[in-house]
């Protein structure tokens, strides 16, 4: 085994917003009490959902061996717990831990686990965690496309289908218990906060991918209840609407303000958190598309500079983004 590496957490960002209400952000996510409802939830024979705090992992107990998906919020103490309780309830080792994407509210403290498991994840995950200096483990093994992890008559196969909410995220699929773990993809009716490190158009792809998915009646997400397979349609249909809008707005000549004011989605207005991330969506959608497409009316080199280091003087932009 490769010798791991522990490095230091620099923030907890990411998606600590979405299981909490905008009221709350992040400042209250640094004073807040950390470690409410932990919870081990048996989901299958062999899956079990793990968490608190509204955010959760997930472990899968094979013949002799456990293999544990994530850690968890940085302040939060439950990885901690998790470790004490696996030991008093189950008589194998955990052997692996599987990172299902460098967000780091979602994989601190996953370095406790390094005593007795091997650290798997996406061959893109390495930069990050390394460069961001997360409170993590390091992968010792990584791979392309996928990979099946052997638990004692237990197999857990790992996917990557291309660059979703962020190029690393994987999705870890139980095949012979139905069940497919999809931390931070599996959103239902839950919008992102934002899509500042997501490929929007591989994404639409994938969550079609995920949607065609056999065996995967259960789709266990990062935050908030279980869903089914529905789910993946249910978060593509708005993201497909919300780029074809705001690019029809671009196409059309409209400031970013002008779509800002414009825009209002009305249809998903159902959607979780939807008033609190509408905007942020708008405005992290039209950063993606901006550098998605080129106008007819081209932008010179010298313009292209200007913009790039006083936004006021983008052709498309204005002052306020
Ligand atoms: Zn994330």
């Amino acid at each position: 085994m490769a010798v791991k590496q522990t490095a230091t957490l620099v923030a907890a960002i990411c998606c600590v917003v979405a299981s909490l209400g905008v009221s709350d952000t992040i400042l209250l996510a640094q004073e807040r009490e950390w470690g409410a409802d932990r919870s081990i939830v048996q989901i299958s024979p062999s899956v079990y959902r793990w968490g608190s705090d509204g955010q959760y992992g997930a472990y899968i107990v094979g013949g002799d061996a456990i293999a544990v998906v994530d850690g968890h919020y940085c302040p939060s103490g439950t990885v901690q717990w998790l470790k004490e309780e696996l030991a008093k309830r189950h008589d194998v080792p955990v052997k692996y831990m599987i990172l299902s994407h460098d967000h780091p509210d979602h994989i601190c403290n996953s370095q406790l686990f390094d005593d007795t498991a091997v650290t798997i994840g996406h061959k893109n995950i390495l930069p990050h965690i390394l460069r961001e200096k997360r409170q993590s483990s390091v992968p010792d093994i990584t791979f392309e496309e996928s990979i099946d992890v052997m638990l004692g008559g237990v197999t857990v196969t790992l996917l990557y289908f291309g660059p979703t909410h962020s190029d690393n995220l994987i999705v870890m699929h139980i095949p012979d218990e139905k069940v497919l773990i999809g931390i931070d993809i599996a959103r239902g009716k839950s919008l992102f906060p934002d899509y500042r490190d997501m490929d929007v158009h591989s994404t639409l792809k994938v969550l079609k991918t995920l949607e065609q998915l056999p065996d995967s009646d259960i789709v266990l997400p990062g935050h908030g209840p279980m869903l089914d397979h529905e789910n993946f349609a249910q978060q593509r249909r708005y993201i497909q609407a919300l780029r074809d809008e705001v690019l029809d707005h671009i196409v059309a000549g409209d400031s970013l303000q002008q779509i800002r004011d414009t825009v209002t989605m009305d249809e998903f207005s159902d959607y979780r958190m939807f008033d609190q991330f509408l905007d942020s969506n708008i405005v992290t959608m039209w950063g993606y598309l901006y550098r998605y497409r080129e106008p007819n009316q081209r932008i010179t080199d010298v313009e292209a500079v200007e913009c790039r280091e006083d936004v006021t003087r983008c052709r498309t932009s204005d002052p306020l983004y």
